[in-house]
């Protein structure tokens, strides 16, 4: 069993792409899986579901080439 904190508290993520899969994870926050997009303004996503906050990674290389 996971001790969560307060569901208040939403968790930051740091994620090296700009798509991202979501699924909450185990336990209470859990949602069916689905994919975000990083905003290349604010380089971070919020999970409607669970509010989990994406942020990309820094120095994470984005549409490079
Ligand atoms: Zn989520």
């Amino acid at each position: 069993m996971l001790e969560r904190a307060t569901s208040a508290v939403t968790e930051t993520v740091e994620v090296e792409s700009l798509d991202v899969a979501c699924d909450g994870g185990d336990g209470a926050l859990g949602h069916p899986r689905v994919w975000l997009h990083i905003e290349h303004q604010t380089h971070d996503v919020v999970c409607p579901y669970c509010s989990r906050r994406y942020v990309l990674k820094e120095g994470a290389v984005v549409g490079g080439h």
